[in-house]
């Protein structure tokens, strides 16, 4: 059976390292470890989660994209697993949206991030693929990519003034629904 796993939090070594190529993905520990990285971040409540995030400082990381309470309008995706990830390309526009993150519990940022990135992994059979993701996607795959360098969705803001606590964060946004409705 598939364990959760403890989520290492800011301020942990791991967090800020970069972290080195996939082990052997033939393994049987390996493959176990991938269950229990998609396990955690479901249990979680995660859209995405990285290996660091979980004390395993190598290039793996999860996308799962459902939407929810906090992110209405994001897409379906079925959780996948990204081996050894990399950026062929990204565009140079950007736009800004809320973040948040696993590994820091109630802090909510507003993050620019490009629009729409060019991207290849290994899936966990070993196999090489494509992909290309736009928008909420695309921030979800910038977001866990960088937990691979010991980057973290604070360190991306443009003014410190752009981050908040969740539960102001959550007055915001009821403010801005209500906005949203005031205009109808
Ligand atoms: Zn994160």
């Amino acid at each position: 059976m598939p364990k959760t796993l403890p989520i290492a939090q800011l301020g942990s070594p791991v967090i800020r390292t970069v972290a080195g190529p996939a082990g052997d993905l033939g393994t049987k520990e390996m493959q176990e470890f991938i269950d229990d990285l998609m396990v955690t971040c479901n249990e979680a409540k995660g859209m995405g989660i990285s290996a660091p995030q979980v004390y395993r400082s190598e290039r793996i990381m999860i996308m799962s994209s459902t939407p929810n309470e906090r992110y209405p309008h994001a897409p379906e995706m079925e959780p996948t697993v990204l081996i050894d990830p990399e950026i062929l390309w990204q565009s140079e526009q950007s736009e800004k949206d809320w973040e948040g993150c696993l590994s820091l519990p109630g802090i909510r940022a507003m993050v620019p991030r490009a629009k729409e990135v060019r991207v290849t992994y290994r899936t966990r059979d070993g196999e090489h693929k494509k992909a290309s993701f736009e928008g909420f996607l695309a921030r979800l795959f910038l977001h866990e990519y960088d937990h691979l360098n010991g980057i973290v969705f604070i360190d991306r803001v443009d003014s410190t003034l752009d981050v908040v606590m969740e539960q102001e964060f959550k007055r915001i946004i009821a403010s801005n629904d209500e906005k949203r409705w005031d205009q109808k």
